[in-house]
């Protein structure tokens, strides 16, 4: 049986992790690391420190799935739907930027519950606060080696993290590559993002609160407010000429995959996930 080993426990990661249990059950044995403290991902859910209160989903807002898609991912959204972790938007969102015969979709339980389904689908052996720092190659293998220390040696090693992060791994990776209230999330813009993207935290949170109060003068004053930085937030240009994953080496087999190789939504870490299972049903 070979030890497979997903990093990152996103969507892209618990889609693979649930495919290979699904498809590969026999032949794999399924390890996640991710370096959070829980799964989610740029799907995160937050939780405020009041549990009666409502949750906030940090990146992912809804999914919209276009006509051709619900199409060919119909079985996803069905089983998603018959889990009641899906519900159809009924609201009309103005500035929705989809075009009118798309489906969109809400979690009524947060973006992150698509994740945890996935994942405890998978049966997979799950471990948060693993963060990789590199890899390298041992003749068959991979020795994956941990922020905290120490290393593990996988057959198979699929990295679903931002390319960026990616390329930020030591090791033989590069050589290969080259409330009771409701909750409210105030997303900046792109060319905000990019201005302040070095500062800290805590300088950025009162310019976005100023100008929140601008528009909405009579906002009530929050019970908690956190302040989030996504450095890798949406791909704007996929990784040109590897549709779904870049196999990066055959044996030991190394695979890059996520929304960098399709696009940044849910379809996209679908098509991801698929053309991993093709790599590994060919290789494994
Ligand atoms: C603000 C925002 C809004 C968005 N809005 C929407 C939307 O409305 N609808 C939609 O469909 N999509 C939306 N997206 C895109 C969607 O969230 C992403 O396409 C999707 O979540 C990507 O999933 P992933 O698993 O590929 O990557 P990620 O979710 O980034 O998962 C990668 C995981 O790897 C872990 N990791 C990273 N480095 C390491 C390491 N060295 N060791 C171990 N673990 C590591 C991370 O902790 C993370 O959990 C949005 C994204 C953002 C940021």
């Amino acid at each position: 049986m070979s030890r497979v080993l997903i990093v990152g426990a996103g969507l892209t990661g618990s889609l693979c992790a649930c495919l290979l249990q699904r498809e590969l059950q026999s032949k794999v044995h399924i390890v996640v690391w991710d370096k959070a403290r829980g799964s989610g991902g740029r799907m995160s859910t937050s939780r405020p420190p009041d549990p009666s209160s409502h949750t906030a989903d940090l990146g992912a807002q809804y999914i919209s799935a276009t006509p051709a898609y619900a199409k060919s991912h119909h079985s996803w959204y069905s089983e998603l739907l018959s889990a009641g972790l899906l519900q159809p938007l009924s609201a009309r969102i103005e500035g929705l930027r989809h075009s009118d015969d798309s489906q969109n979709y809400v979690t009524p339980l947060g973006m992150c519950s698509l994740v945890k389904h996935y994942l405890s689908e998978s049966g997979a052996e799950l471990f948060f606060g693993r963060h990789v720092t590199g890899l390298y190659r041992r003749g068959a293998s991979w020795e994956v080696q941990k922020k905290a220390g120490g290393s593990e040696t996988f057959d198979a090693v699929i990295l679903t993290m931002p390319v960026p992060q990616i390329l930020q791994l030591e090791g033989d990776v590069t050589q290969y590559i080259a409330g009771l209230g409701p909750s409210l999330v105030v997303h900046t813009s792109v060319p905000f993002g990019l201005k302040h993207l070095e500062r800290d935290k805590e300088e950025v949170q009162p310019i976005i609160l100023e100008e929140l109060y601008k528009l909405l003068p009579d906002l009530p004053q929050p019970t908690s407010i956190k302040c989030q930085k996504w450095r890798y937030s949406q791909v704007q240009t996929s990784v040109a000429d590897c549709p779904g994953h870049m196999t990066v080496l055959d044996g030991p087999l190394l695979v890059c995959s996520g929304d960098a190789f399709s696009h940044s939504n849910f379809d996209g870490c679908v098509e991801s996930a698929l053309s991993v299972l093709g790599v590994l049903k060919a290789s494994l």
